[in-house]
C-alpha cells in the first residue's frame, strides 16, 4: 500500500508559479501522540493568499517552509482518534492543508455538521471565505442601509457573499466587476446584483462610472489597481473602501504604482482601510447564525469549483489566480 501523498513547497515563485515550484510526494507514516486525530481529507482549499506564503517575504502569514506541506483550510473524516470528544467518523475542519492525510492535534481542529452542509461550505460561505466578506462589509466598510456597494473579484468565493450580504443588509444598489461575460450574467441572474461589467471590456473607471452614474459608498477591494483607482474616483461623500485583497499585483515582480488619485479622499472625507479576516474571528458565531438563516430562505446561494485530486491541487491554485472558478475553488480527494 502507498502512503498518503501531500503537495510540498519545492522552490519560491518569482512570478506567477509554475509546476516545477512544487513536488507530490508520498508522506512519511506516522502514529498517533496522545490528544491527536488521524484525519482522511475530503476536500481542501485553494486560496489567492497562499501565493503570498510562498515568498520569503515579511507578510501578515509566516512564509511556506520548502520541503513541507502546503498549510491551508481542508475537512476531512477522522478515521482514528486519541482526542477527548472527537469520534472516528466525525467530519473536522483543519489547517493543514494539501495532503491527503493529516495528523494533527484535537486542540486544533473543528468539528462540523456535515448533515447540516456539506464538508465543502466550511471552506467558502460557512467558513473563512464567508467570515471576510461579513467582516470586511459590516465591520470595516460600515454598511449602511441604502449605501451603494461597489465589490470587485465578484463572482469569486468572497466577492460573491459580499453582493449578496450587502443586499440582505440593506444595500440600495450592488455593482459587481468579474472576468467574463458568464461571470457577470451569473452575478446578475442568480445572484442578485443590480449591475455588472467584465472589467476587460474597457478602462474600469469608465465601466463604473457607467454602472453607478451617482457613485458609491462602499467598496470592497479584491483586485487592488486599476479598480481601486476606479472606486477612489467614483467615491461619494464619506464613502469607504475595505481593502480585502490585491489578486492583480501577487504576480508581478515590481512594486506597481498605487491610485493617483488620493486627493479625492480629502473632498469626499473618504477612508481606506485594509484589514485581515484573522483580526474578526468574533464575529464568527454572529456570522454563521445570520449565513444560516440567509442559506435557508434563499438569500444567500454560493457556487463552487471543483478539482479531482491531490495531483491537480496545484492546477486549482493556478486556476484560481487565472480566474477559472466561479465562487469557491476547491479540491476534491
Ligand atoms: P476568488 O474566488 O475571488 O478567486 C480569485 C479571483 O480573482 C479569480 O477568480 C479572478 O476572477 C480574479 N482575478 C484574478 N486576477 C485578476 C486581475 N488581474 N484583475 C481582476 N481580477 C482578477 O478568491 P477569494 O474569494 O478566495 O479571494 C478574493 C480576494 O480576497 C483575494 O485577493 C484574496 O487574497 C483576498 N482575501 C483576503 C482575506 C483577508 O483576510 N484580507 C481573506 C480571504 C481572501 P476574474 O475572472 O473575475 O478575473
Amino acid at each position: 500500500m502507498t502512503n498518503p501523498r501531500e503537495v510540498q513547497l519545492k522552490s519560491r515563485p518569482v512570478g506567477w508559479p509554475t509546476h516545477d515550484d512544487f513536488a507530490l510526494v508520498e508522506s512519511a507514516p506516522t502514529d498517533l501522540a496522545d490528544g491527536q486525530v488521524r484525519v482522511r481529507n475530503e476536500v481542501m482549499s485553494v486560496d489567492p493568499y497562499m501565493r503570498g506564503r510562498m515568498s520569503d517575504a515579511k507578510s501578515y502569514a509566516e512564509p511556506y517552509a520548502l520541503g513541507e506541506a502546503m498549510h491551508g483550510g481542508a475537512v476531512g473524516v477522522v478515521t482514528e482518534s486519541r482526542a477527548d470528544g472527537i469520534a472516528v467518523g466525525d467530519h473536522v475542519l483543519h489547517g493543514l492543508g494539501w495532503r491527503e492525510e493529516a495528523v494533527v492535534d484535537g486542540s486544533a481542529v473543528r468539528v462540523v455538521d456535515t448533515s447540516v452542509a456539506p464538508a465543502s461550505a466550511y471552506l467558502g460561505v460557512l467558513g473563512m471565505t464567508g467570515l471576510t466578506a461579513y467582516a470586511g462589509l459590516t465591520r470595516v466598510a460600515g454598511l449602511k442601509e441604502g449605501d451603494v456597494v461597489f465589490v470587485s473579484g465578484a463572482a469569486g468565493a468572497v466577492g460573491s457573499v459580499v453582493g449578496q450580504v450587502a443586499k440582505a443588509l440593506g444595500a440600495s444598489r450592488v455593482i459587481g466587476s468579474a472576468g467574463s461575460q458568464e461571470k457577470v450574467d451569473h452575478l446578475l441572474n442568480d445572484l442578485g446584483f443590480d449591475a455588472a461589467f467584465n472589467y476587460k471590456d474597457g478602462r474600469v473607471s469608465d465601466l463604473l462610472r457607467e454602472a453607478a452614474p451617482d457613485g458609491i459608498d462602499v467598496y470592497f477591494d479584491n483586485v487592488g489597481g486599476d479598480h481601486l483607482e476606479a472606486a477612489v474616483g467614483s467615491l461619494r461623500l464619506g464613502g469607504r473602501i475595505a481593502i480585502c485583497g490585491a489578486i492583480s499585483v501577487y504576480n508581478n515582480t515590481e512594486a506597481a504604482p498605487g491610485p493617483r488619485n488620493l486627493a479625492r479622499l480629502i473632498q469626499t472625507r473618504g477612508t481606506i482601510t485594509g484589514f485581515l479576516v484573522g483580526d474578526h474571528w468574533d464575529l464568527a458565531g454572529e456570522y454563521a447564525q445570520r449565513a444560516a438563516g440567509w442559506i435557508a430562505d434563499g438569500t444567500l446561494t454560493s457556487r463552487e469549483t471543483f478539482s479531482d485530486g491531490i495531483d491537480h491541487a496545484v492546477d486549482a491554485f493556478l486556476g484560481v489566480l487565472r480566474g477559472e472558478n466561479v465562487g469557491k475553488m476547491l479540491v476534491r480527494l
